[in-house]
């Protein structure tokens, strides 16, 4: 008991936590995890959580699963870590050329290859890496002027600056504005609060329109388009309307733009298929991946470009064409270890058969969410959903934000033994794709109570 206090204290006093206001950290009773299972956690004075957003959206197989553990431990015996800079490692070779199979067999439908594999170690570097590359690739094309990108209003691919200067979400973002790089900003597919003022499918995707007109006048300066597919995670779960990923490749075509997608959270599963591109047949210039690759185990990130950026790069040393760019961690063999255990999973347990089942299960009860009173819009791509809480159904009215009602819903959810976060007035809920349908259930019928005690 003592222990845990002391615990408590030294987290209190030598953590700044991420996302989090510190002064009011200081009066809650932090909950410290100390063990997992499946799609449990468990903290240290033996209370257990449903894990309802995946560990922060990075698991995919439930905790201490024993083909990764045993797939990590086997590589201890080996090397922890190697560099890229001028080495190579077995583990690292091994899941460049199974990402490549299996983006291959994704999208199969294309004659073009997604088939370089860039590694790095977080979401956010990912994006980075895809970003300098699309603006080098121009350049080595000797393409002038395509000084700066085209991303979406609610849009989130990261907390490093070259991330934030794309992302579009005011309260996170607003505040660096003065040191990001400038960039276009179309609307959100935000059917439910849309800027035009429409409905789909009567718009026509007039959202679609006004990137259009960006791109019509500013093509000449954009090095790429660069979105979240199908769902926009982060900027509140807000679920593209269909056909809209597919449009949004046509213009980058039609305008001479490369198509960067962050799948960072869509990737490995979460919206059904393996990538969210799949569902539209859109292949992209440059794919972003981290978050699920390795199960939620250890940080790591691809970002993974078609063969015609790689090879715009080549050249003579003196050319000065190189990629310059890498870290630390690149290619951890122990994560790429990791990374490949995934994959074997994902085929052996048949995860992407298996939770299709699921899905129908998690949207029947989403639905019945969505009767409630306070509850205004529900979406969900896959097992990645979104609930969103409105003072007023009929008007739309958000609660303010200081209210913190998503806040005050996953509190009562978590006292009554599911971990879920919030986005503003948007009950985030992404359980692990092992998640077995009674807990799936239990999990929903918690955050359905809880929504109905709060509001
Ligand atoms: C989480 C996320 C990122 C950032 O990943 P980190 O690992 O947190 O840096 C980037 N893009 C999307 C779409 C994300 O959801």
């Amino acid at each position: 008991m003592n222990e845990n206090k002391n615990l408590e204290k030294a987290d209190k006093n030598y953590i700044w936590h991420p996302f989090t206001q510190m002064q009011d950290w200081a009066h809650e009773q932090p909950v410290i995890i100390s063990e997992g299972e499946g799609s449990y956690l468990k903290d240290i004075r033996g209370k257990e959580y449903i894990d309802g957003v995946s560990s922060i959206w990075v698991n995919i197989f439930g905790h201490r699963k024993k083909e990764i553990n045993d797939a990590i431990s086997e590589q201890l015996g080996h090397i922890a870590h190697s560099t890229l800079l001028g080495l190579t490692n077995i583990p690292a070779i091994q899941l460049a050329e199974r990402l490549v199979g299996i983006l291959r067999s994704s999208f199969s439908m294309h004659s073009s290859l997604l088939n370089k594999v860039f590694y790095s170690d977080n979401g956010s570097t990912s994006v980075e890496v895809a970003l300098k590359m699309a603006f080098q690739y121009w350049k080595h094309k000797s393409v002038e002027g395509k000084h700066t990108f085209l991303s979406l209003e609610n849009a989130y691919h990261g907390d490093t600056l070259g991330a934030v200067s794309v992302g579009g979400i005011d309260m996170f973002h607003k505040t660096f504005e003065p040191i990001l790089f400038k960039t276009y900003r179309a609307p959100s597919p935000y059917c439910y609060r849309c800027s035009s003022d429409m409905d789909y499918p009567e718009c026509g995707h007039a959202c679609i329109q006004k990137m259009e007109e960006i791109l019509q006048q500013h093509h000449t300066e954009i090095a790429g388009v660069i979105i979240e597919p199908l769902i926009q995670a982060a900027g509140g779960m807000i679920v593209a309307p269909q056909g809209y990923l597919a449009r949004v490749r046509e213009l980058c075509n039609a305008y001479n733009v490369l198509l960067i997608a962050d799948e960072v959270a869509t990737g490995f599963g979460r919206t059904g298929r393996m990538f969210a591109c799949e569902h539209e047949n859109v292949l992209p210039d440059i794919i972003c991946l981290s978050k699920g690759i390795t199960g939620g185990y250890m940080p790591l990130a691809a970002t993974v470009a078609r063969e015609e950026i790689y090879n715009a790069f080549l050249g003579s040393f003196r050319e000065l064409k190189t990629f310059f760019h890498g870290h630390s961690y690149t290619g951890n063999p122990l994560a790429c270890a990791a990374a490949c255990a995934c994959l074997d999973l994902f085929e052996k347990e048949k995860i992407l058969h298996n939770i299709q089942q699921k899905i129908a299960i998690f949207e029947t009860r989403l639905r019945e969410m969505g009767e409630l009173s306070h509850v205004g819009n529900v979406r969900n791509c896959g097992l990645m959903a979104g609930v969103e809480l409105v003072k007023d159904r009929g008007t739309k009215t958000p609660y303010e934000w200081e209210q913190k009602m998503g806040w005050n819903v996953t509190h009562h959810a978590r006292d009554n033994g599911v971990f879920i976060r919030p986005l503003g007035n948007v009950i985030v809920i992404m359980p692990p794709l092992s998640i077995s349908t009674e807990t799936l259930d239990t999990m929903l019928k918690t955050i359905y109570n809880a929504i109905c005690a709060v509001t």
